[in-house]
């Protein structure tokens, strides 16, 4: 069975013409899959019943069923969602006063080992494809009626680790024919993957890249984040240096703060000197508590502290990232991993 949503326009037609079918039909189940978002082949209403029938033998939608959700008083909406072989991603939809946010899913799993990520716990399982990307973004809007504004690759998985489909999706999610989310409307969050973030600059898609760098200091990196064994910070800081000037975007830095850990003054004062006179942007994040990790956020104060420094002292321009769905507190890969220890017990 083929996945419609994996498949482009063209590919769509022949598919379609091989079985016998007409071009113009190709370019019928083309909308009703990538502009409609349909799941479900009854929905498509301007075709023959036979041929329903025929594309139900031959093909699939619906790569991305969600089976649990948890709703926030704000209105954030954490899902797990499971693919067409059984394994489980999240995705979470966000509001905001300028649209509506998709955070979904790379990777089932994730390899890059992040200390205080849940997603990695259990290791790598596999890449999701092009149109697993999708399928979260058509579910999320199916779920909650929304159109989808804005997306950030920031749930499990490392994108420039699975670099050929997320660039496909970059394509394929602004296409004016499909769904036609604006590019400087997503944003790539990466650990550090510097050949990649190299490549990515030359693409000159014109998405934001996001830095999660979590530690201003090589030998405490290395404890928390183990990419930069491979990739250090200056080599990565120069990567990025690349990016801003052959794009000319902004890049974010993203800082989750954990008590004891990252956030001292001279840690703030390391990252201003690391970051200052650069077109970036600090996220400053309180770290999601990790059960099985022991990491807890850092107070408030103290991150109004951390952020004066930067601001005041590196001139870096500093936000304190609201976190929406804080009631639902699940970080990234905490609730497929209780459902899978769920399954197990
Ligand atoms: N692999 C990519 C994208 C997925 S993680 C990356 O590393 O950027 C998305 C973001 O969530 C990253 O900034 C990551 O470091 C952060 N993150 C992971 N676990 C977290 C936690 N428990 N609390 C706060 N942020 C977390």
């Amino acid at each position: 069975m083929k996945d419609l949503r994996n498949m482009t326009k063209s590919q769509i037609v022949e598919a379609i013409e091989q079985i016998g079918e007409k071009a113009f039909r190709g370019k019928q189940i083309f909308e009703w899959v990538m502009q409609k978002g349909v799941s479900d082949f009854d929905q498509m209403t301007n075709l023959p019943k036979s041929l329903i029938e025929k594309l139900k033998q031959e093909f699939t939608i619906d790569n991305y069923k969600i089976v649990e959700q948890l709703v926030s008083g704000d209105g954030t909406i954490k899902a797990l969602g499971a693919l067409e072989d059984g394994n489980l991603v999240e995705s979470v939809f966000m509001t905001y006063k300028h649209g509506n946010s998709a955070c979904i899913s790379t990777q089932v799993g994730c390899k890059m080992g992040c200390a205080f990520c849940a997603s990695t716990l259990g290791g790598i399982v596999r890449n999701l494809t092009v149109g697993e990307y999708l399928g979260q973004i058509y579910a999320l809007q199916n779920l909650t009626g929304k159109r989808i504004d804005n997306i950030v690759l920031m749930g499990s998985g490392e994108p420039l680790d699975n670099y050929e489909e997320t660039v496909k999706f970059l394509k394929r999610v602004t296409d004016t024919e499909g769904l036609n989310i604006s590019i400087r409307s997503i944003t790539v969050s990466t650990c550090g993957l510097v050949p990649e973030i190299y490549k990515l600059a030359d693409e000159h898609l014109g998405i934001t890249l996001a830095i999660s760098l979590h530690n201003p200091f090589e030998t405490e990196r290395i404890e928390i984040m183990p990419i930069t064994k491979r990739y250090g910070i200056v080599e990565l800081l120069k990567a990025v240096d690349y990016y801003i000037a052959k794009t000319g975007r902004r890049v974010t830095f993203e800082y989750a703060l954990i008590e004891g850990i990252n956030d001292s003054v001279a840690h703030a004062e390391q990252l201003g000197r690391l970051l200052k006179g650069k077109l970036v942007h600090v996220n400053l994040i309180p770290v999601n508590a990790v059960k099985e990790k022991g990491f807890k956020p850092t107070q408030n104060n103290r991150i109004n502290g951390f952020k004066s420094q930067l601001v005041d002292k590196y001139k870096i321009n500093t936000t304190v990232r609201r976190e929406l769905g804080s009631d639902i507190n699940a970080a990234c890969g905490q609730l497929r991993n209780s459902r899978l220890e769920a399954n197990q017990s």
